[in-house]
């Protein structure tokens, strides 16, 4: 899941897990410093640069990008597990993460996530009092520019003000109706059902 930051990621990301037991949440790694309430190893691993590098360098990252002027990556080995034990996993990565992502495994489904208004995202980001005006005005930039790239996504779903719940629904919508694609029914399972 993708999207402009302010358009609500967390929150739905949050109501879709708790609907969901065999979904998984990635944990991303960042550079950036936590912002109050955030938890080491819950909302991000938050390492030292250095750190970071050291692990990209011997490709403990499936991807990652710099985003902000800060790094953030999605930590390969978790993913590999969960997916070979039969789990869906869900991550948050900005678009080009997303589509690097969709390369490794192209049976990656990528939803785009925008408020009903774009507007609200600077009064989302200002309501948080977590980053100053300068860094709001940076990632309403990011947030325009990251919005090119919505054609190159499956699915787009509208985060309405107020309404988390519709778009949480939407999403679990988009979860049951992929996990019914031909494609992602074993070909053991489909003589399964035909020997029986
Ligand atoms: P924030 O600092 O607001 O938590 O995140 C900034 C941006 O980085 C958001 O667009 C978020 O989705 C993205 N991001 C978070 N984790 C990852 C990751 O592992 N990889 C990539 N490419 N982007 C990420």
């Amino acid at each position: 899941m993708s999207g402009p930051s302010g358009a609500g990621k967390d929150t739905l990301v949050e109501g879709l897990k708790a609907r969901h037991e065999r979904l998984l949440y990635s944990v991303s790694a960042t550079t950036r410093a936590p912002r109050p309430g955030e938890r080491d190893g819950i909302d991000y691993f938050f390492l030292e640069r250095a750190e970071f590098e050291k692990r990209l360098k011997t490709g403990g990252f499936l991807e990652s990008r710099e985003y902000n002027g800060h790094l953030y990556g999605t930590p390969r080995s978790f993913i590999d597990e969960t997916l070979r034990a039969g789990y869906d996993v869900v991550s948050k990565p900005e678009v080009n993460g997303a589509l690097a992502m969709q390369s490794q495994f192209p049976g990656a489904v990528l939803i785009f996530i925008v408020p009903d208004k774009f507007s609200y995202l600077r009064s989302r980001l200002e309501a948080r009092r977590t980053e100053t005006n300068e860094h709001i005005a940076a990632r309403l930039e990011i947030a325009h520019d990251e919005f090119t790239f919505v054609r190159r996504f499956d699915y787009l779903v509208i985060n309405e003000e107020a309404q988390p719940q519709q778009a949480v629904d939407d999403l679990e919508a988009i979860v049951r109706s992929e996990r019914y694609r031909i494609h992602r029914v074993p070909d053991t399972r489909l003589k399964e059902l035909e020997d029986s």
